[in-house]
């Protein structure tokens, strides 16, 4: 099956039958389910896009092995031009769900693509695991699956060091191996879009450490989200189940976020892509690239949310008249100067990518990976700034009944602003309460703090490859000048 459309993907939800948990009860239909509808008809109007005429050629590629076309986030990058097909068509869905759907398909093919460039990475180690790799990409490539994972084992305490602390009984492990393949049981986090997702991919970031080589706890596995003695267990929905006027954003793109309980669960051996390796499974995500290639991809979701959130704030200062106001001016131009930064990192990781030792082309590394570390600290100040901008006006938000009500009179007359009628002033307002206050909103703030790990580890991804040598010897170079002159 080439690139699906919307249909085709609701259509897979349905016939997989998963076990997922939501507010003490079994969900059974996550496509009609009132508080995870709407992200799967989200995801499923990204899947239309790929087939829009207007779009097909900019959305998807042709196939190397079956010739029919794809989707363009799969894509293997050999050229500079790839990469920036790549991000064109990333920023095209990123900028259709406004950038608030962090786990949008192409944020778990870049991954894998990266690692079907780098098989011979896996296959280093035991050689069949190289070719499970390439065999598993290009099945989802061919299908156009959609793909969750789940990183983080669940820890009872923190160590001091940062090295995880894995737990028997607590962290996922292996407990046997069989003919068939490995029984996995334990609990892992967070699989945003678990629900969601035709299929749950497994591994550990390369700064979790684990202590010993050889570990039950290193693991690198894909199955179906439908696979027997898989759990999800979904947090409280944030879609509030009212209309997109009066909950724009939640109520179109609420994707999720679950534990996953693996209950001896059997992963078959060729889904198995590292087993044990310690060393292997911490150097993946380097080695192989995928961590900048998963970083382009949240580059260019960080674009279209800046826009978003930029656009917004642009349109309340109209509404508000203060758009003049020096202290408004200066705040709107900290929402571009980040903005900017963003667009501007995505161009130079592009312009200066370089072959890597796989023959894949590759962002450059360090402005491939800044505007994640950036927007750790810079989303929640675009929220605040959209606060001070707001102020009581978020609260001056009438909910869509109200416009049809008993009060309808005095809404239309009272809350119409010099450039602004009532309806459209609340309008605007109630999306950036939802962006700036509700619980969709917050959770948008602590995704971007946690999703690519805590501020320690990413601070120190990124002083692993900043050059440092070169700024150290220019001071140096300053401190001998005395002598010489
Ligand atoms: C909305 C959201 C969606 C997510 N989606 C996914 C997903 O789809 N898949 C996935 O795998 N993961 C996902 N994550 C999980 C994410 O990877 C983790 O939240 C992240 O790795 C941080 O781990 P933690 O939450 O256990 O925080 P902790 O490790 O407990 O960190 C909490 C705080 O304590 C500090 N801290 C912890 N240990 C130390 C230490 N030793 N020294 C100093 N400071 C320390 C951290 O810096 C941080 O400020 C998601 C997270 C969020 C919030």
């Amino acid at each position: 099956m080439p690139a699906r459309c919307g249909e085709q993907y609701l259509a897979g939800l349905r016939e997989q039958e998963r076990e997922v948990w939501l507010g003490g009860e079994r969900v059974r239909d996550v496509t009609t389910h009132p508080r995870l509808s709407g992200g799967a008809r989200a995801i499923a109007s990204l899947y239309d896009m790929q087939l829009d005429p207007k779009l097909c050629d900019r959305m998807t590629y042709i196939s190397p092995s079956s010739s029919e076309r794809v989707g363009l986030s799969f894509i293997v990058p050999r050229t500079r031009e790839d990469l920036e097909r790549r991000s064109t068509m990333m920023l095209n869905w990123a900028r259709a769900t406004c950038g608030m759907m962090g786990r949008s398909p192409d944020f778990m093919n870049v991954t894998y693509a990266a690692w079907a460039g780098a098989a011979d990475f896996f296959g280093q180690g035991r050689r069949e695991f190289g070719e499970n790799m390439a065999r598993y990409y290009e099945y989802i490539r061919e299908n156009d699956l959609t793909l969750t994972h789940s990183l983080i084992n669940l820890q009872r305490s923190r160590t001091v060091s940062g090295v995880f602390n894995l737990q028997e009984g607590t962290a996922l492990q292996v407990v046997r191996e069989t003919d068939a393949g490995i029984v996995v049981r334990g609990a892992r986090i967070l699989a945003t879009l678990g629900p969601l997702a035709d299929e749950i991919g497994v591994y550990s970031p390369r700064m979790g450490r684990h202590t010993e080589n050889h570990s039950p706890f290193a693991l690198s596995f894909a199955i179906p989200c439908g696979a027997p003695g898989l759990k999800f267990l979904c947090r409280d929905s944030f879609d509030q189940g009212r209309s997109h006027f009066d909950q724009p954003l939640g109520s179109r793109f609420e994707e999720m976020d679950c534990i996953v309980f693996f209950d001896d669960v059997l992963v078959p051996w060729e889904r198995v892509f590292l087993l044990g390796d310690v060393d292997r499974l911490n150097a993946t995500a380097h080695a192989t690239h995928s961590s900048v290639h998963s970083a382009h991809q949240g580059a260019c979701k960080n674009l279209a949310k800046c826009e978003f959130v930029l656009g917004t704030a642009l349109l309340m200062t109209q509404v508000l008249g203060n758009a003049h106001l020096p202290n408004v001016e200066e705040r709107i131009g900290e929402l571009m100067l980040t903005t900017q930064l963003t667009r501007a990192c995505i161009r130079a990781a592009e312009a200066d990518a370089k072959l890597d030792e796989w023959g894949v082309m590759c962002p450059d590394p360090l402005m491939a990976e800044s505007p994640r570390n950036l927007f750790m600290n810079a989303y929640p100040r675009m929220i605040e700034i959209l606060q001070l901008l707001g102020s009581s006006s978020f609260m001056l938000t009438p909910s869509e009944a109200d416009f049809k009500g008993p009060l309808k009179g005095e809404i239309e007359q009272y809350l119409a602003t010099d450039t602004t009628e009532a309806r459209d002033r609340v309008k605007l307002f109630r999306l950036a309460w939802d962006l700036a206050g509700t619980s969709f909103g917050s959770r948008q703030v602590l995704y971007e703090r946690f999703f690519a790990s805590d501020p320690l580890t990413r601070a120190r991804a990124l002083a692993s490859i900043y050059p440092k040598r070169e700024v150290m010897e220019r001071v140096l170079e300053f401190l001998g000048r005395d002598d010489e002159e």
